[in-house]
């Protein structure tokens, strides 16, 4: 049995990669509210979410035997140059809530005609062994952010967004439906065919 920690104190993060890494019977998901001592809090202060991934998955490998999977992940406007992007959890101010988040990105995108609010969720997911970065994918899913919210399940920007080509935003999806379409699983997905391989060898 290998066990795999998720490296994040975002719990919806966490309840949405344990359902998508279920199949795997050689695997024992764990959270960091598992370990007896916990790995020091990691400042995010990458300039990618690539680069947020790898520090968080490389520096929590090092205080646990196992393998580590962290991810960094966020919505990038056009209109407002990629914005949130990497802030997205602390758009607002740091410790921001959703609502607050929300409200500013749509005060931010108020005279942004329908046409023009083109935007992408984009998940870094990272995997790291002992301080070593194993693994690096990046799932992303493209859409456009709404003028008021619609919907009341997920978290984050979900009640803004609707996925390119469809009619309900990622809030009013089942989390069953939005664990088959979004960035996260997509990501995950490519991190499937790699993890096989360190199973194999753990
Ligand atoms: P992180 O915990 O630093 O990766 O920040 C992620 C932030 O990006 C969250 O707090 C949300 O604001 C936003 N975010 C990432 N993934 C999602 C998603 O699936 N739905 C809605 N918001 C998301």
């Amino acid at each position: 049995m290998t066990e795999i920690l998720i490296a994040t104190h975002n719990a919806n993060k966490r309840r949405e990669i344990k359902a998508l890494l279920k199949g795997f019977d050689k695997v024992k998901v764990l959270n960091l509210d598992d370990l007896e001592s916990s790995p020091p809090m990691i400042v995010e202060d990458g300039k990618t979410f690539r680069q947020n991934a790898i520090k968080k998955a490389v520096i929590t490998s090092k205080f646990f035997k196992g393998l580590v999977l962290a991810d960094d992940s966020g919505l990038e406007v056009t209109a407002l140059d990629g914005k949130p992007g990497v802030r997205s959890a602390r758009f607002a101010r740091v410790k921001a809530t959703d609502k607050e988040n929300n409200e500013k990105l749509l005060k931010l995108l108020e005279d942004t005609p329908e046409k023009k609010r083109k935007a992408r969720f984009v998940c870094h997911i990272v995997l790291a062994e002992r301080g070593h970065l194993l693994v690096s994918v990046e799932g992303v899913v493209r859409g456009e952010v709404l003028s008021a919210p619609k919907g009341k399940n997920g978290f984050g920007y979900d009640p803004l967004f609707v996925p390119t080509g469809g009619k309900k935003t990622f809030a009013e999806m089942t989390a069953t439906y939005k664990n088959r379409i979004s960035h996260r699983s997509l990501a995950l997905a490519k991190l499937k065919k790699s993890i096989g391989k360190y199973l194999k060898n753990s």
